[in-house]
């Protein structure tokens, strides 16, 4: 037997077979020269690269007109129809013979040509093309450089995905239903993939640096995600110790639902909103389930991340209005599209930047695409007519960006006015502090915005410059930093200053480790993974408030995290509270 440890990012316990995932992440595409006799070769092997993609194609098109799965039928006709279609082959050959590069190179970069130019289409059908275009070329590429594909979406037995690292949609495209629980090399508690897996309740243990070197598909483990340990080939005693804390913590998860209907309240009756984050719309109810009083945050780009689907006005008015409906009367904020960073589309971005983390992502991206931008606009103001929302604009470094983000949602505003569309012309806007330079001109933002929402996640990435996915700099994210409390502090003050409500949606909001602190600091509203507001609520109503606050200003006054980490220690060990995560 061995023993692993690493970062327990989303609590319970499985036992099963290891499936070891590789995936399926476009490889580097090589480039070199070729000579004008080459052509012809290249040519054909192009061809033949086609007609064996489009065979598979075919077949899949064949299935799934049986089963009568008729929009993935549609897709897959259309993209046969674009493997074979002759403007496509004939701009592909002229690029050949102009430029001489190898075949993979030419088709790469002629995709990424015709998608860009798609991407900025005023016309939504254009648009939704680049897409299917990015999806044929990929596979193609694929076939090119010999790459096998793996599918987590196509998985048909309960397995322990073992992976280096995953995508977002990757994670998020999985098949949950056959998925126990989730390992991987990197990643740390506010990765994305740990975002999605809490969401999702599967177990889940990252930052274990290299169990992919030591675990093969097959090898039977145990992951414990309350405590991050994972276990190859466990003995017999460590397998029945596991088999009965299994039964305990199904049993203890169940008993969270006792405090379900009672209020978010410190013991001497301070009142505070406790919301749920959400990737998808049908999420909304179980986020009811669990005591959310509405949506804190709906990570609204988990509607673009499968491959080969794009999310135009029509599909998203669809999904907004469901998760609006489901709330029954309490608020979803909606964030627009937080695409970008570590949440790609490999049909839209194709991992050119240096840094994509201190990219092109987020409300940069979105302001960049107006059309896009705005298109989910107006998705968000329909859909706000049909109960209560509230938009809030991710990754703002500067005033400058709200204020377009405003004038650009002003024009949507208009637009449907003009074609007669009922919306919300009232729709309240928030900015998410996240990174440093907001947070310190948070005074001015605070007059122009309706709320704030602080992003933990980020807030402390930036605030520390070690990335939020890498386990190597997770010592920097694990507590909190002095530096991180005063941001945080800064946020809060500055929201109430001016008279708007504070919120935050980072992870740390579910960690009831920091419940007494944060309610100390006057936050308003807490919002995290569905399934952890119980545990939250649980800490929030065995203190008081005032006691909160002390501890609130004693943290302010530590200079090491360490030190606000004893503290936390001494307050809890005080007042007898036990914190489970
Ligand atoms: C955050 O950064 O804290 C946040 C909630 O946004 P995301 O995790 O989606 O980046
Ligand atoms: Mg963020």
């Amino acid at each position: 037997m061995k023993e692993l440890k690493g970062a327990a990012v989303s609590a319970g316990i499985a036992i099963g077979k290891a499936y070891l995932f590789v995936g399926e992440e476009t490889p580097d595409i090589p480039r070199f020269s070729i000579k004008k006799q080459q052509v012809e070769d290249e040519w054909q092997r192009f061809l033949q690269a086609a007609k064996s993609v489009s065979g598979v194609m075919q077949a899949q098109f064949q299935r799934d007109q049986t089963k009568s799965n008729k929009e993935q039928a549609a897709i897959i006709k259309a993209h046969i129809m674009m493997l074979e279609d002759v403007d496509f082959h004939e701009q592909l050959k002229a690029q050949l013979e102009k430029e001489l590069q190898n075949i993979e190179w030419t088709l790469w970069s002629l995709s990424r040509k015709m998608t860009a130019k798609l991407l900025a289409a005023a016309d939504a059908y254009l648009r939704e093309r680049a897409v299917d275009i990015a999806d044929v070329s990929r596979q193609l590429l694929f076939k090119l450089l010999d790459v096998k594909q793996q599918s987590l979406a196509e998985l048909t037995e309960d397995v322990i995905v073992v992976s280096h690292d995953l995508l977002p949609s990757q994670t998020f495209g999985m098949n949950r239903t056959h998925v126990k629980a989730l390992i991987m090399d990197a990643g740390s508690e506010t990765s994305h993939t740990a975002i999605i897996a809490r969401s999702f309740e599967i177990p889940a243990v990252l930052g274990l640096s290299d169990c992919t070197k030591l675990i093969n598909s097959g090898d039977i483990i145990i992951v414990d995600g309350n405590s991050g340990k994972v276990f190859l080939h466990p003995n017999e005693e460590t397998l029945e110790k596991y088999k009965s804390e299994l039964v305990a913590f199904e049993k203890n998860f169940l008993e969270g639902f006792t405090q379900i209907d009672l209020p978010s309240e410190t013991l001497d009756g301070t009142r505070f909103c406790f919301r749920a984050n959400i990737e998808l719309p049908p999420e909304t109810g179980k986020a009811l389930k669990f005591g959310a009083e509405g949506i804190g945050l709906f990570r609204s780009e988990f509607l673009f991340l499968s491959s080969g689907q794009s999310a135009e006005e029509e599909k998203q008015y669809i999904a907004y209005k469901q998760a609006i409906k489901l709330a029954n009367g309490f608020p979803v904020k909606i964030r627009t599209c937080d695409l970008g960073g570590d949440k790609v589309n490999p049909d839209y971005f194709q991992n050119t930047e240096k840094n994509p983390l201190l990219g092109w992502r987020a409300i940069r991206f979105s302001l960049s695409m107006k059309e896009l931008f705005k298109a989910q606009l107006r998705a968000i103001l329909r859909a706000a007519a049909h109960g209560k929302a509230e938009i809030i604009f991710p990754l703002i470094s500067c005033v400058e960006e709200f204020d377009e983000a405003l004038l650009l949602l002003e024009e949507a505003k208009n637009e449907c006015k003009k074609l007669g569309l009922a919306i919300d012309s009232k729709i309240k806007t928030g900015v998410m502090l996240e990174v440093p330079s907001a947070v310190l001109s948070a005074d001015v933002l605070a007059k122009k915005a309706d709320f704030f929402s602080i992003g933990t996640n980020d807030l402390v990435q930036y605030t520390l410059a070690a990335d939020r996915g890498n386990e190597k700099v997770n010592y920097l994210t694990r507590g909190i930093q002095p530096a991180v409390l005063k941001l945080i502090k800064m946020s809060i003050d500055a929201a109430h200053n001016a008279g708007i409500p504070v919120a935050m949606c980072g992870e740390m909001a579910g960690k009831s480790r920091w419940t007494a602190l944060l309610a100390g600091l006057g936050l308003d509203e807490f919002s995290m993974s569905a399934s952890t507001i119980p545990e939250v609520k649980r800490v929030l109503r065995s203190v008081k408030l005032e006691d909160c606050k002390e501890l609130a200003r004693a943290s302010l006054l530590c200079s090491r995290s360490s030190e606000i980490d004893t503290l936390l220690d001494e307050f809890h060990a005080r007042f007898n509270i036990k914190t489970m995560n």
